[in-house]
Order: structure tokens, then C-alpha cells, then sequence
């Protein structure tokens, strides 16, 4: 579980989020609503250790977790697949795959989990051994996915997993993301631009705007408030 309270994010003066508190539980997949620069990147950059808070607190599991050096937080279980995926574009789809095992050192356990990435994306694994750069947008997003699951998370940050996709990708790489909670039992903060498609795959859902957040609850729910349908969901 993760339990966010009163953090404050500021960028040199610009003020990203504002005195949020929240908890996001184990399990299932909560999803952050909010326009363009409301602050849902800075919230998870806070999380996963990208950016510093001025204030506030972040458990993971009970333990706190705020300022901890990036590194140090995926080794608890905690994982972030950014927004543009961050993959090496002369890298292999195989070596891109184990950059996300890298502080790992069960070579047993790294192996079940590149199963497990081929099992969830079979077209990777004929193609493995060709450099990231020349797959689609989609297929690129699978290799970001699957670099987050070779750290074996129990918490996934995804932060516009279908940006710049295709709509009918989009469908899929959020389904994949639903299976692999469902699947692998992994809690999910999910970041998307696509908010219909986050709210039905989502158990819980917070909305933020300029940086605080304004609502919070169930995710069905959300999606028939009014004032969501109308500012998020085009209704
Ligand atoms: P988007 O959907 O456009 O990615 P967002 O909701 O993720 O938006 P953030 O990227 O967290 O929002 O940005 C929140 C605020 O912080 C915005 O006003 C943004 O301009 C500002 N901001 C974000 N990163 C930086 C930075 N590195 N330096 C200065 N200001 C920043």
C-alpha cells in the first residue's frame, strides 16, 4: 500500500502539487485524472524518488520511502515505466528487458520473469535480439511494460503507457496492464490520457487540478460524476 500525506512539490518556485494525501492499495489499479500540468508526473516522480518533495510523507508498505535514492525504492518493489518509456534505442529488446533486472541477482528468478515478459508479449521474443528503435510505438511501450516487470515489482507506477498510440493499441496495452495486476497481483498507479478506458479498468480513482486533489473514491463512481464526465471524459 502506498500512503501519500500533505506532500508538496515545487519546482524552483513553481508549485507542481500542493498538501496531497492519499492512499493507493495494494492490488488494484488506481488512476490519476487531471489535465495537462495538473501535476499527475510530478506526483509519481515523488513516489519512485525522481524528484524530491518539500514536504510531506510517502510509506510503502509502512516504511517511508520520501527521499529515498531512486534505486533503493525499486529494490523495495516499487517500479516506474515514465512517460516517453525511456528505452536505449541501440540496445536489444533482451538487453532493454534486463536493465529493468539490474539490481537483481537471482538468475533463476530473472529467468521466470523474462518468461513471464514473453508470456504477456509473445512478439517480443521472436524479435529480441533487434534494437528497440526499430519496433512501432506500441510494441516499444511492451518493452517499457516488460522492463518494469523484470524488477519484479509489487507496486507499478505507469505514467501515458498509450500516449501517442494508435486507438486500437491503446485498448490493448491498457488490458495488459489490467492482466498484469490481476495476474501478478501487483498493485497500479496508472497515469493516462485515455481517462474512459483508465476509469473501467481502474477499482479507484483520484482526480487532481493544479496540483491538489479534488476528488477521490470509486472509480465507477467517478465516472458518473457529472463534473468528471463533463471536464475529462468529453460527455
Ligand atoms: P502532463 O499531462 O502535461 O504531463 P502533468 O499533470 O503530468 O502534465 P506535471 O508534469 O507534473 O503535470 O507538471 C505540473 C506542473 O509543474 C506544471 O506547471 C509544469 O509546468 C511544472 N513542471 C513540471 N516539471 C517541471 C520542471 N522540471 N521544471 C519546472 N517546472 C516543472
Amino acid at each position: 500500500m502506498l500512503s501519500i500525506s500533505g506532500l508538496t512539490v515545487d519546482y524552483g518556485g513553481v508549485i507542481a502539487l500542493e498538501d496531497v494525501s492519499l492512499t493507493a492499495r495494494s492490488g488494484v489499479i488506481t488512476t490519476i485524472v487531471g489535465a495537462n500540468g495538473a501535476g499527475k508526473s510530478s506526483l509519481l516522480k515523488a513516489i519512485s524518488g525522481l524528484v524530491r518533495p518539500r514536504q510531506g510523507e510517502i510509506l510503502f508498505d509502512g516504511t517511508p520511502i520520501t527521499g529515498m535514492a531512486p534505486e533503493a525504492i525499486v529494490r523495495m518493489g516499487l517500479c516506474h515505466v515514465p512517460e516517453g518509456r525511456g528505452l536505449f534505442p541501440y540496445m536489444s529488446v533482451l538487453d532493454n528487458l534486463l536493465t529493468g533486472a539490474s539490481l537483481r541477482r537471482d538468475a533463476a528468478g530473472i529467468r521466470d520473469d523474462l518468461d513471464k515478459v514473453f508470456h504477456y508479449f509473445p512478439a517480443l521474443k521472436d524479435h529480441r535480439h533487434r534494437i528497440a528503435r526499430n519496433f512501432s510505438g506500441g510494441q516499444q511501450q511492451m518493452i517499457a511494460i516488460g522492463r518494469g516487470i523484470m524488477s519484479r515489482p509489487k507496486f507499478c507506477l505507469f505514467d501515458e503507457p498509450s500516449i501517442g498510440l494508435a486507438p486500437l493499441i491503446v485498448r490493448d496495452v491498457i488490458d495488459t496492464i489490467a492482466t498484469i495486476a490481476r495476474e501478478d497481483k501487483c498493485g497500479v498507479l496508472l497515469v493516462e490520457q485515455n481517462a474512459n478506458l483508465a476509469l473501467d479498468v481502474a477499482e479507484d480513482a483520484w482526480v487532481i487540478e493544479l496540483g491538489r486533489i479534488t476528488l477521490s473514491g470509486n472509480a465507477k463512481a467517478l465516472k458518473a460524476n457529472e463534473g468528471v464526465r463533463r471536464a475529462y471524459l468529453g460527455l
